[in-house]
């Protein structure tokens, strides 16, 4: 059997391990330290927009401090994409808050901001206005961004913007992770940069980013002993995770190239292949990371093409994954309301996510290829 060819797996650059060797020889083996401060200055610089970034140990625990943050607690209803992945829904459940799910529209893939209005319009018919609205950029590919704040300007009600999977992607030129009231970013082993497991809250203003850290470091008041008047949490980043985010923003942009090169690759090679479209941007203000490269069948037997050429992949060693499946379908949520006409569940029944690691060897591409050929021969 051939190594396997995986879906994203981690890049490292070369200078990571410096930085864990010097919390090694300074001794800081914590969740805090130089790695921690440097990250964030680093992240900061990056994204730009007078940024104020506060690590966490997971995209998924950012996105809990930021309901938090939000006011949002238990019997509140949160509107959330339904096209996503778990971890941008299950911290609204977390605080005992509902998730109402929202359709995407067919540019983007990304949050519709009709059914968007729509559901913040019921929300207020019913006398239960929305606490908060998640919006994410699924795939790396940047959502309508600006009619989703407009809309959330217009009902005063709080954006956050989950770009777990769209750092270095832009719209209109201006960063992802910079949008909305709160921005939250994920560097898990699979992410566009990793530090083996972290994520972070980009804040607007410096206040947010004290009482994101206040909360992550179980909300200790200023006192002598133990205090706390606020149920806290324990989610500061490790100062030896931060190392190895240090070492990965040295090579953050010349990995977004990597990936958008594998997404040229990937129209190429689809190009004279009937039936296969791959999913890319709608116009020039949208700028994807193309972390993940998706394609879409769209002649009939969608559903069983797809599956089939998943197994396919797979029976050769190359990872594949079907589009994520839409949070209102998944079990666990099951009976949960969503606003849409079915847009995630027919990208769910006809994508499919292809190998896109900025990792991902010449040979490796002319493996996908041939297979793909031949799948579709
Ligand atoms: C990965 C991811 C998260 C959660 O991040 P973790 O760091 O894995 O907890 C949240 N939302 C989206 C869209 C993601 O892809």
């Amino acid at each position: 059997m051939k190594d396997k060819i995986w879906l994203s797996s981690p890049h490292m650059g070369g200078t990571e391990q410096s930085y864990i060797a010097e919390a090694f020889a300074e001794n800081w083996i914590a969740p805090l330290g130089p790695n921690v401060t440097g990250f964030e200055n680093d992240l900061e610089a990056y994204l730009g927009h007078d940024s104020h970034v506060a690590c966490v140990s997971s995209g998924t625990g950012a996105i809990h401090l930021a309901l938090d943050i939000a006011g949002v607690s238990a019997g509140d209803e949160v509107l959330c994409q339904t096209f996503t992945f778990c971890g941008t829904s299950n911290p609204i459940t977390y605080l005992g808050a509902t998730p109402v799910f929202v359709d995407s529209e067919e540019e983007t893939w990304n949050m519709s901001p009709i059914y968007l209005e729509e559901a913040i319009q019921a929300g207020i018919e019913k006398g239960k206005k929305p606490k908060a609205v998640i919006a994410v950029h699924l795939y790396g590919m940047p959502a309508k961004i600006d009619e989703i704040e407009a809309i959330c300007k217009k009902y005063d009600v709080f954006l956050i913007e989950d770009a777990a999977e769209a750092l270095g992607a832009s719209y209109k030129g201006r960063k992802c992770g910079t949008f909305g009231d709160l921005s939250i970013l994920s560097f898990n082993g699979n992410k566009i940069i990793t530090t083996s497991g972290g994520g972070a809250l980009v804040c607007r203003d410096k206040q947010t980013k004290d009482e994101a850290i206040f909360l992550a470091t179980q909300a200790r008041d200023d006192a002598p002993h133990y205090q706390h008047s606020r149920i806290g949490y324990n989610y500061r980043m490790s100062n030896i995770a931060a190392g190895i985010g240090r070492g990965q923003m040295e090579v953050l942009d010349a990995h977004v190239a990597l990936r958008r090169k594998n997404h040229a690759f990937y129209q190429a090679l689809f190009q004279d292949i009937d039936g296969v479209t791959v999913f890319t941007e709608p116009n020039e203000q949208v700028y994807s990371n193309h972390w993940l490269t998706a394609i879409t069948y769209e002649k009939s037997d969608k559903k069983q093409i797809i599956e089939k050429l998943n197994l396919f992949l797979q029976n050769l060693n190359i990872e594949s994954r079907p589009l994520w499946k839409p949070m209102h379908l998944q079990p666990v949520y099951k009976g949960t309301a969503c606003f849409g006409d079915g847009t995630a569940e027919n990208l769910f029944k006809k994508g499919l996510c292809l190998p896109s690691g900025s990792n991902l060897t010449d040979l490796e591409k002319e493996r996908i290829e041939n297979a793909v050929r031949t799948y579709f021969s």
